[in-house]
């Protein structure tokens, strides 16, 4: 029997993306859907703009939504794409009535209790969870900012191999990354904004945790600094970063930090995953590689794209990245949480579930 998913914030980009990508999940199946008041009370096909290539399964579209305010959702686990207004308080509702978590939003990434977790990266984060008391079986777990994702992946095998010491970093970050509708059409259209509100800040804090060394019940940051500048541009999908870096050791060559990127492979237990991509990066030679257009969706969009690895005059090493940003960036991060999250045992049935709204 399946694990049933209930999905908070199903009518936004992420809560659509969900849908799309659990259509047809070997382990999961949508059971409830939640939303604003705004879209409550109405099967899901007559309220939500779908925006999502493949369509809409039959059997989620006649499932009513409901306001995520004012009842639990019948269901084993949820996956939150809750705008950050109220992603803080649902959630840990939900951990509170004794539910997993797992969260898109940026509410408890830096927690120290919660893991911000990429399973190619930090599966061992996961023990994060032991820690969570939230008077019940309930606990959160979190999945990175959509440009921090990408980059994250991308220097992982490097910080491994050599230490990093400083990162620089541009985005260029794709509409999509703003949810639905987003920015307006005459910010957007032949333009390029160079600020989105928040963002430097998790590009500049996420990759630590990330990398960060777990000791005993609590994950020492890593110790390198980052310096970004994240910029909207008119892509739809995907993430481009230019990224420049030092590393700790000294005289580390191009060539070296190739061979790093190219060695690395997916901790085992993660590869068997069903949404694990055959190669979580993949590093291209043409040096106009890689675009936005022409490979987001490598890996069905969780594979991280890397090209232009060169020596920096500045720094070390410079390359370019780049990641979908509602799939690896967003939904497809998240249900790779939860399929590890499955496989290790700690998603379960649910039975008996108290859905009336005592929890609010
Ligand atoms: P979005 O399109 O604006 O969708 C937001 C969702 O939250 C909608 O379902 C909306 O329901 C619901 N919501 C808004 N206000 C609410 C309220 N007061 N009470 C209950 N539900 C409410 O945003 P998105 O792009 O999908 O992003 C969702 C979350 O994922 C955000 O926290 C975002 O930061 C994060 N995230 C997004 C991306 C990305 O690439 N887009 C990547 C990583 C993480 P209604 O339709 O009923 O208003």
């Amino acid at each position: 029997m399946k694990l049933r998913v209930g999905i908070l914030g199903a009518t936004g980009a992420v809560g659509q993306k969900f849908i799309a990508l659990l259509a047809d999940h070997p382990w999961f199946e949508v059971s409830a859907l939640a939303a604003s008041e705004r879209s409550a009370g109405r099967p899901y096909g007559e309220v939500v703009h779908w925006l999502e290539d493949s369509a809409l399964p039959a059997n989620v579209a006649k499932i009513e939504v409901q306001n995520a305010h004012e009842a639990l959702l019948d269901c084993d686990f949820v996956f939150s794409g809750l705008d950050s207004s109220v992603a803080g308080q649902l959630e840990e509702a939900y951990a509170r009535a004794g539910y997993p978590v797992i969260s898109n939003a940026r509410n408890f990434r830096m927690n120290p209790e919660v893991p911000l977790l990429i399973p190619e990266v930090n599966p061992d984060h996961l023990q994060l969870i032991e820690t969570q008391d939230w008077g019940s079986e309930g606990f959160i777990v979190t999945n990175p900012n959509c440009a921090s994702v990408g980059i994250t992946m991308a220097l992982k095998p490097l910080h491994d191999a050599f230490g990093l010491e400083l990162v620089h970093v541009t985005t260029m970050q794709a509409l999509s990354g703003a949810g639905y509708p987003g920015v307006a059409s005459l910010d957007a259209v032949a333009n390029v904004v160079p600020f989105i509100s928040g963002e430097e800040e998790k590009v500049e804090s996420e990759p630590l945790k990330m990398l960060g060394l777990l000791t005993g019940n609590c994950v020492q940051p890593a110790s390198f600094r980052v310096s970004a500048q994240c910029t909207r541009v008119p892509v739809i999908d995907g993430h481009l970063a230019a990224v420049s870096l030092k590393f700790k050791t000294p005289n580390t060559s191009v060539q070296s930090a190739i061979r790093a990127i190219t060695h690395f492979s997916t901790p085992k237990e993660v590869s068997k995953l069903p949404s694990s991509p055959a190669r979580a990066l993949e590093l291209f030679d043409d040096p106009t590689y890689p675009q936005p257009r022409r490979h987001v969706n490598l890996g069905g969009g969780m594979t991280v794209s890397i090209g232009r690895v060169r020596a920096c005059p500045i720094l070390d090493v410079k390359f370019v990245c780049l990641v979908h940003n509602t799939v690896r960036g967003a939904a497809g991060g998240a249900i790779l949480n939860a399929e590890l999250l499955a496989s290790r045992g700690k998603l379960k049935h649910r039975s008996g579930v108290e859905v009336a709204g005592s929890a609010f």
